[in-house]
């Protein structure tokens, strides 16, 4: 019979249990140490947490069923609580899922032909406030750890396995949040997405998404190019995207977008910039020269996202004309320009309509 030695449970800062999806493998290893296990025995708990999925303890069969009870004495799955799901017409699904305090975040799964791409959030809530941007509404309320973001990722494989659909085929840190505000935790979950040992995806099938954190782009290029980045520009000068992103007055337009030069360079690809038609405002033709004069020449592609409306925000969705007539410009001064489709819309599950309301 193994004993095992007495050890503390696993604590966060907050003094919270903290559960195993919350372990890096190393921290894991360490915690085993502790317990008396051999390091394969981490190995093996990663891999049933984030390449089988599991649910329950006790479906991890090649572990002794003592070292099973005391990993349910000490710790937890972490499984994330589900509070509302929806499926929109056109497939989207959104799940609201409720943490320890009852706050809520939610995840996103998009389908695109035989693509699946899971929207995830970083954070409760958002710091930046981003005026056509329901989260913002919420304020910042916290940072989602590791493994709540793994956990978001693990949902929806399991959910698209069990509707019989693709296999889940990219993320984009594009849900709630400001993903380089919680850098370490969202870096630490990336890891784990990629690695042989966990969900072993392609880092190029990863996208961090940043509404303009200059600092954290520059990070970024210097410790981990390997994921894609998608820079939020949504105004073509910077007296516009000052009204629009306050974090422009802190990084304006160009100083934003030499960050996205030096990452494409170390990162050997292209910044995608994300950039929202708002009425009146954003979708122009005098924009639509300002944005060729700032992207031109640059190894960048230019993702057109039309607002997607949202009763509680003062900004106009653009009319289709209005759409061509910006297009028509950009495209014809050859940058390279994709227009996302609207996906969701009615399960508010759109870009920047994210929110800790029930829809
Ligand atoms: S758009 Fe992104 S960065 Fe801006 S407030 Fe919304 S969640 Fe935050």
């Amino acid at each position: 019979m193994v004993l095992f030695p007495v050890v503390e449970p696993l604590l966060d800062a907050r003094g919270r249990l903290r559960t195993l999806s919350e372990l890096s493998l190393e921290e894991m290893q360490s915690w085993f140490a502790e317990l008396g296990q051999p390091r394969f025995r981490a190995g093996q708990v990663h891999e049933w947490l984030w390449r089988h999925l599991a649910t329950g303890l006790d479906e991890m069969t090649n572990l002794p069923k003592d070292l099973r009870q005391a990993l349910a004495e000490h710790s937890s799955i972490g499984l994330l609580e589900v509070d509302q799901e929806q499926i929109a017409l056109d497939g989207t699904a959104k799940w609201a899922f409720r943490d320890a305090e009852g706050r809520r975040f939610e995840t996103v799964m998009i389908p695109d032909e035989d693509r699946r791409t899971a929207c995830i959030s970083s954070q409760v809530g958002c710091a930046m406030g981003c005026s056509f941007c329901r989260t913002a509404t919420m304020g910042f309320l916290r940072n989602l750890t590791p493994g709540e973001i793994l956990q978001q990722v693990a949902h929806v494989k399991r959910w698209l396995a069990a509707t019989g659909q693709p296999p889940l085929s990219n993320i984009v840190f594009m849900g709630m949040g400001e993903p380089l505000n919680n850098l370490p935790g969202v870096l630490q979950a990336c890891q784990t997405l990629t690695s042989p040992k966990g969900m072993g995806m392609a880092s190029r099938r990863i996208t961090l998404s940043t509404s303009g954190l200059v600092e954290r782009i520059d990070e970024l290029a210097r410790s981990a190019p390997q994921y894609k980045l998608a820079i939020s520009l949504n105004s073509s000068n910077d007296t516009m995207r000052n009204d629009v992103m306050p974090v422009n007055r802190r990084h304006p337009i160009a100083e934003l977008l030499a960050a996205g030069d030096a990452w494409s360079q170390a990162a050997d690809w292209p910044v995608t910039y994300e950039y929202v038609l708002i009425g009146d405002v954003t979708c122009t033709e005098q924009s639509a020269w300002e944005v060729v004069e700032l992207l031109r020449g640059r190894h960048c592609k230019l993702n057109l996202i039309p607002l997607n409306p949202a009763s509680d925000i003062p900004l106009r969705s653009p009319e289709e004309s209005e759409i061509h007539a910006f297009e028509r410009i950009v495209h014809g001064a050859g940058l390279l320009v994709f227009r996302r489709k609207p996906k969701g819309r009615d399960i508010l599950a759109a870009c920047g309509q994210l929110a800790r309301k029930k829809a």
